[in-house]
This record gives structure tokens, C-alpha cells and sequence, in this order.
């Protein structure tokens, strides 16, 4: 099976779900669909459509909609290989040094493999996890300015999947 996204460029790595549109970033559509709700549409009868060659990337989730060259990274959006260098895939650690350790009291309640987020004014927000593996709390602080609209230099967008990749959100409202 192939892509069936209108001018895609590489119709073979992958199936017409994991099309990623180079205008919205989502899925399943391209850019000449995009917006058009009568010809996304149309495309949802090519869901089902598998790869004949499986990627092969560790862990993959979605191993059966692409090959190994078609394979998006979770984190950065791009390419395998060609991941922005503010992904973690890209050899930065997460956590990093944007991560802050401590004792987050007010923080306690959050169980193992969850996540907490607040906003901290001027659209700042601050991600706290309870690691899955030490059990410590962990807290990742986002700038305003820092989710990609001024480019991928100065994203944390990246950084931020990586940190809630697989962590559930916990409600409690704690204001
Ligand atoms: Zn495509
Ligand atoms: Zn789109
Ligand atoms: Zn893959
Ligand atoms: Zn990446």
C-alpha cells in the first residue's frame, strides 16, 4: 500500500494515516486537503491500509502505517533522520538542564508515571512528573516563547513531548 495524500513525495514510506501535513502537523491529510473538510474526508477510507515493509525502529507504535525511512519522531515531528537539535532523539538528555530537581511539595500527590501542569503567568507553564523509574518529582518550566513559533533554535517543544511522553495527566486542581 501506498500514500494516497494528494502530491506527496514519498508516497511509499508510508500509508495515508501517517501522512504528516506540512501545514497543520497532523495526520492523514496533506496540504492541498487541509482545511477541506469533503476531501480529508475522502481519505478516511484509506485508514485501514498497511505498509508492505514494517519500520523498524525500537519501540514504534505505529510500525505497520510506515518503513523505517518514513518513521516521524514523537518528539521534533521530523524525519528519522533529521531531527531538529533540540530533540531529545537528537543526543540531549532529557532530563536536562531544563529540568529542575527539588523536593515540589505541594506536589506530592501525584502518583508514579503522572504529570501535573500549571500555569504560571505571561503564558508560562510549569510540567511536573513523578518519574516512572526513580519515583522522584521532576519539573519542566516553559517559556512563552519557547513552543516553536519563533522557530526550532529556540523550541521546547521537543523537550516537553519527551517529558510527558507516556506520563498520564493528573486534574487536581490544586490553586
Ligand atoms: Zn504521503
Ligand atoms: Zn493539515
Ligand atoms: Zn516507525
Ligand atoms: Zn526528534
Amino acid at each position: 500500500m501506498s500514500c494516497k495524500v494528494k502530491g506527496c513525495r514519498n508516497k511509499l514510506s508510508h500509508v495515508t494515516k501517517y501522512h504528516m501535513c506540512g501545514k497543520c502537523n497532523n495526520f492523514g491529510h496533506g496540504q492541498v486537503e487541509c482545511g477541506n473538510e469533503e476531501l480529508t474526508n475522502n481519505l478516511i477510507q484509506y485508514f485501514n491500509d498497511t505498509i508492505d515493509i514494517k519500520c523498524e525502529v525500537p519501540n514504534c507504535s505505529n510500525n505497520q502505517t510506515h518503513t523505517t525511512d518514513g518513521h516521524i519522531c514523537i518528539f521534533c515531528d521530523k524525519n528519522i533522520n533529521m531531527h531538529l537539535k533540540v530533540c531529545p532523539e537528537y543526543g540531549i538528555k532529557v532530563p536536562d538542564e531544563n529540568i529542575r530537581f527539588g523536593s515540589f511539595n505541594e506536589y506530592e500527590f501525584l502518583q508514579l508515571g503522572e504529570y501535573y501542569e500549571r500555569y504560571v503567568g505571561m503564558g508560562c507553564a510549569q510540567y511536573v512528573r513523578r518519574n516512572k523509574n526513580s519515583n522522584l518529582l521532576e519539573s519542566l518550566f516553559m517559556h512563552s516563547d519557547n513552543w516553536g513559533q519563533y522557530g526550532a533554535d529556540t523550541s521546547d517543544l521537543p523537550r516537553y513531548k519527551a517529558f510527558i511522553y507516556e506520563y498520564i495527566k493528573n486534574e487536581t486542581d490544586i490553586e
